[in-house]
């Protein structure tokens, strides 16, 4: 059977691997000269900046993502971290659960309760994270620096629901880990098995549109027996001849600043959360687990800060301003500041809104505007594209 895939991002690239493993025809279109959207890495002078993510994988060497990869055979070697995070309060830094301990008294009674209505499940899971932390000062800064991070979100923008299907699969799976080599390392590996296993990668085409008929499939004038989107919900709409959309649908915007040290700010392989910040919600040094993304000697540490208003100017500002008061003892350069929104965003579609893939059973969507509740960021892509896979070979079985 031929699959034709439009877009070689993470998404387009796992459906893909997937299955051209299984002996389907694949082809994608890519219209950039490079593969991996914004999951993949270019060098500049030695370090190894990343056209989108952090370097992170949500859950690590455990999860969606991890397993995806393990079954196509990609040689990827993701280091858990340990701790997955710590919190810097007062010049301060905690472990999660040390954060109980400097709440005050009266705080520490509210947090019992919250801890107490979830573990009972007596929760309204349709208000937002934000309201239901609210009560409490400090769990409501922290809950912005964890919806900053890791979703590119206010927490007053996440529903509760979400964030507990989020903390089931980190009970399930664990917190983040690096993938060794960085994320062109994870692309590498999946263009390797999609060419060895017969597949075709075209670059810089860009897919004008996409026509769905009963027993087939048009990209632009190329007939396939399933097609598959890895572009924008938003974006594929446009150009298909299907109206599968009942809502707008939002992306979720950030700002990410790229920083050279040759001291370090963070002693661990996990996340540095900055509740206290005005924007920045955290950092990582991915060189602490993989040297090879900096010259020698140098440290590679990248801030992000969910896109709080359309003055990107002032953002990357009090960003900047952050950075100045964290580094305060530390030298540091700016190496790159990259701002993620519109067509190039965090998320194509903001967590909390999940779309249906399986549109037909010719015509899917894969990636970030697709991910089902709980899949956080890449791990969302992963969930998605097995619910996919699953559904194709359910229907039209192994080539
Ligand atoms: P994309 O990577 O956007 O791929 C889609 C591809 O389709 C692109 O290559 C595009 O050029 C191509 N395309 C578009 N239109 C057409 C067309 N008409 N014809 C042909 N090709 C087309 N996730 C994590 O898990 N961990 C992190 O640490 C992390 N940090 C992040 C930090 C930032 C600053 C950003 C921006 C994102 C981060 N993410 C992170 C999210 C993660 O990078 C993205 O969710 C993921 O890379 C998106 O993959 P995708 O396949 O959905 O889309």
């Amino acid at each position: 059977m031929k699959v034709g895939i439009v877009g070689c991002g993470l998404g387009g690239l796992l459906i893909g691997g997937l299955l051209a493993k299984d002996g389907f025809s694949v082809k994608i279109y890519e219209q950039l000269p490079f593969i991996g959207g914004r999951f993949t890495h270019f060098d500049y002078d030695g370090f190894k900046l990343t056209t989108g993510a952090l370097h992170m994988i949500p859950h690590g060497s455990r999860g969606y993502l991890a397993n995806i990869l393990k079954k196509v055979g990609a040689n990827v070697n993701i280091v858990d971290s340990n701790p997955d995070g710590t919190f810097l309060i007062n010049g301060k830094e905690y472990l999660y659960n040390e954060l109980f301990s400097i709440l005050n008294a009266k705080d520490k009674l509210k947090a019992i309760n919250l801890a107490t209505k979830l573990k009972l499940k007596n929760v309204n899971k349709n208000i937002s994270f934000g309201e239901f932390l609210e009560d409490i000062d400090l769990a409501l800064k922290i809950g912005r620096a964890f919806t900053g991070w890791s979703l590119s979100l206010s927490p007053y923008d996440v529903p509760l629901s979400e964030i507990l299907n989020i903390m089931d699969n980190y009970h399930k799976f664990g917190g983040p880990g690096i993938p060794i080599g960085g994320c062109k390392k994870v692309i590498d590996e999946l263009e390797r098995i999609i060419l060895n296993s017969g597949g075709e990668i075209v670059k810089e085409y860009e897919v004008k549109s996409i026509e769905i008929e009963e027993d087939k499939g048009y990209i632009d004038d190329e007939e396939f027996d399933i097609v598959i989107s890895n572009i924008s919900p938003q974006k594929t709409q446009e150009i298909c001849n299907i109206k599968f959309l009942n809502k707008d649908v939002e992306p979720a915007g950030g700002i990410k600043i790229n920083i050279a040290t040759k001291k370090g700010i963070i002693k661990h392989g996990g996340v540095l959360f900055t509740p206290e910040c005005e924007r920045v919600n955290g950092l990582n040094q991915v060189t602490n687990v993989d040297k090879s993304l900096a010259p020698e000697g140098w440290h590679l540490v990248m801030t992000h800060q969910a896109l709080l208003s359309k003055n990107i100017k002032k953002e990357i500002d009090l960003g900047l301003e952050d950075i100045e008061r964290l580094f305060k003892d530390i030298d540091y350069k700016i190496l790159l500041i990259q701002s993620y929104f519109d067509g190039w965003p965090v998320n194509y579609v903001k967590s909390g809104i999940s779309i249906n893939n399986i549109i037909s059973d010719r015509f899917y969507l894969v990636g970030d505007g697709a991910k089902p509740s709980g899949g956080i960021e890449v791990e969302g892509i992963a969930m998605g594209v097995l619910k996919v896979y699953n559904h194709i070979v359910k229907k039209y079985g192994k080539n």
